[in-house]
């Protein structure tokens, strides 16, 4: 059995970490990946309205499962793909993805806007230049943005994902991100997870990505997708 009520404690834990940090209308993105479709309803149930997903084939098993026993009026959630985007998964993840946030280069941005017109995209940015990570140069963002605007998408921000154990270099990577979006106009920010989510909600976050703080550790690692 999944433990429903933890849950609901974790996101009011994690709340009141986001408000002690200063945030203020900080979406809280609850990532399940690797956890079972009864996270994502404990989740909903605590009053989350965005899930966040790193695998497409689990995303869309997920998804299916889901509305396949439905959901009530006004509580089917927001899906965010967070995990590394290729271009043949885009067409399956079309119908389920609410919010693509790891768009990081033409091809995928040129995707999307094919087989879905119109989406709330993110621009990942790998702001701490670490070669096994994925996101576009700082110096790319300007034209991925504009390509993406070109294409009819939605561009609502930037995403990051954080130096890990170096919160010094976590905090210079999201100072860097919130300038970044800001010079582009962009209000969206999605940065910090369950470790650093104090450190990106003093630097800006609009948007925080929590996984193990709220449903506890994975087994299956998902910090392999974030190479
Ligand atoms: C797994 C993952 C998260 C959540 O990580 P936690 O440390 O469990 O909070 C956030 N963002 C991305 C991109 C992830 O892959």
């Amino acid at each position: 059995m999944f433990d429903a009520a933890a849950v609901a404690e974790h996101v009011a834990e994690v709340r009141a970490r986001i408000a002690a940090a200063g945030g203020h209308e900080v979406e809280l993105v609850a990532v399940t990946k690797t956890f079972p479709v009864e996270a994502i309803r404990a989740a909903v149930a605590a009053g989350c309205r965005s899930i966040g997903e790193n695998y497409a084939q689990e995303l869309v098993a997920k998804a299916g499962a889901l509305a396949a026993e439905g959901w009530a009026e006004g509580e089917q959630p927001e899906m965010h793909f967070i995990g590394h985007l290729q271009r043949n998964k885009v067409r399956m993840l079309a119908p389920v993805v609410t919010v693509w946030e790891t768009v990081d280069r033409a091809v995928i941005v040129d995707e999307i806007a094919q087989r879905a017109p119109g989406a709330r995209v993110f621009v990942q940015v790998n702001v701490s230049g670490e070669q096994q990570k994925h996101g576009c140069r700082p110096d790319e963002a300007a034209e991925l943005v504009a390509r993406a605007a070109g294409v009819g998408l939605r561009v609502e921000g930037l995403m990051t994902i954080g130096v890990m154990g170096d919160p010094d270099a976590a905090r210079a990577g999201f100072r860097g991100l919130r300038a970044l979006a800001t010079s582009l106009g962009l209000h969206g920010c999605s940065m910090g997870m369950s470790d650093d989510l104090e450190i990106a909600v003093e630097e800006g976050a609009t948007h925080v990505r929590i996984g193990s703080a709220l449903f506890g550790p994975r087994v299956r690692d998902g910090r392999r997708d974030l190479r």
